[in-house]
């Protein structure tokens, strides 16, 4: 008997996280290229690690891991709510946005619904939605590749369940500004569930921003995922969470795992909340960086996208495998775009002043020599 045999209908469709060079470990890519030093700009995570109080209150909650951690994380969920201005109800924690996704679809997401997806947006949504067995509906991107409400819009039927958006998007690092969001809101029918992934919320910039949590009370089903492994600067210890209406949280409750949330990384968000200075750090530094990004794409002639997260989405205009491949040569790893059939651009985190100094010397080399 083959495995194929015994796994779920929906197997064809799921795929293993893949593992090419710009996805591995940091001291694999070392290994890999030979180098010892490596910036590595594929992963849009925080260059500054997490502030010494954070490290702190982790360490601390090393000495009591003989015990299970709170299940829902009350003292997070009050201090999120304190933030936002919400009820600590209305919060709910998982093992990193990508998990929170999961549950969403996990919970309402049967097979014959069909979701809506932007075209240009997080893979997760696609492989969530393929989990259920659910039917993608994809939205086509303008030409500016910002999102098409109205197309949007058009592709919901009777048997649309729930529509994924980003915003900040991953991987244009552009947003939906707030009028035509809330103009967006007001059409969506009520039985339709959208959910606001806002992982690089913390970072944007312009004033057309809005976060997705000032109506949540006003659209019944409208859901918004953040995340610590961003601004917060803790990838590694894996902490997201939800935001939505009680109902909405309280159906994800019947299918979250338990003890999804481990002690420690409970311990290091609040310290990390409560580190006011060091998020504001990461910001001064993300627009630093992007503003270096900026000026020495200017003086090349590339095309890029201005980015409210800490990533620059650019046009290289020669096929990205090759600018991927020489980049890497010079240490300096960045994510292409081919898997969205985007054949010459590229992904490019924000990291300290001496990684975008890498990157943009390395970019000024490699197009001047073409
Ligand atoms: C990085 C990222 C996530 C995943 O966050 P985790 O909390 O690390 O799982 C979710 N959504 C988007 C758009 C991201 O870029």
């Amino acid at each position: 008997m083959n495995v194929n045999n015994i796994v779920r209908k929906v197997y064809p469709k799921l795929t293993p996280y893949k593992c090419e060079l710009a996805d591995l470990p940091v001291d694999e890519i070392k290994a890999v290229l030979g180098k010892e030093t490596v910036y590595k700009l594929s992963f849009n995570e925080s260059p500054l690690g997490p502030s010494p109080k954070v490290i702190q209150a982790m360490t601390d909650s090393l000495y009591d891991l003989n015990l299970y951690p709170s299940s829902a994380g009350d003292s997070i969920m009050k201090k999120i709510a304190e933030i936002e201005g919400i009820s600590p109800e209305q919060v709910i924690l998982s093992n990193g946005a990508d998990e929170m996704i999961i549950l969403i679809a996990q919970t309402f997401l049967e097979p014959e619904d069909e979701v809506i997806i932007p075209k240009l947006s997080f893979i997760q949504y696609l492989a969530a939605t393929n989990l259920m067995g659910a039917t993608p509906v994809f939205s086509e991107m303008k030409k500016d590749l910002s999102y098409d409400l109205e197309d949007i819009l058009s592709r919901i039927t009777s048997k649309t369940k729930a529509i994924f958006l980003c915003n900040p998007n991953n991987p244009t690092g552009t947003i939906i500004p707030k009028t035509a969001l809330v103009k967006f809101l007001s059409n969506i029918p009520d039985h339709i569930m959208v959910v606001i992934d806002e992982a690089y919320q913390e970072y944007a910039v312009s004033p057309e921003f809005e976060s997705g949590v000032r109506y949540i009370n006003q659209h019944k089903f409208l859901f918004v995922v953040r995340t610590f492994s961003k601004a917060y600067s803790l990838a590694g210890a894996r902490l997201g969470y939800g935001i939505g209406t009680m109902n909405v949280i309280d159906a994800i409750n019947h299918v979250r795992p338990p003890f999804n949330v481990n002690a420690v990384v409970q311990a290091g968000a609040l310290a990390s909340l409560e580190d006011i200075e060091h998020i504001q750090e990461a910001k001064a530094l993300n627009n630093q960086g992007k503003e270096m990004m900026y000026e020495v794409l200017e003086s090349l002639g590339l095309p890029y996208l201005k980015s409210d997260t800490n990533f620059v989405y650019i046009d290289t205009k020669v096929d990205s495998s090759v600018i991927f491949q020489k980049l890497a040569e010079y240490g300096v790893i960045v994510r292409t775009l081919k898997g969205y059939g985007l054949d010459t651009s590229i992904r490019v985190s924000v990291g300290k002043h001496e990684e975008v100094l890498a990157f943009v010397n390395s970019l000024k080399k490699i197009i001047t020599q073409a």
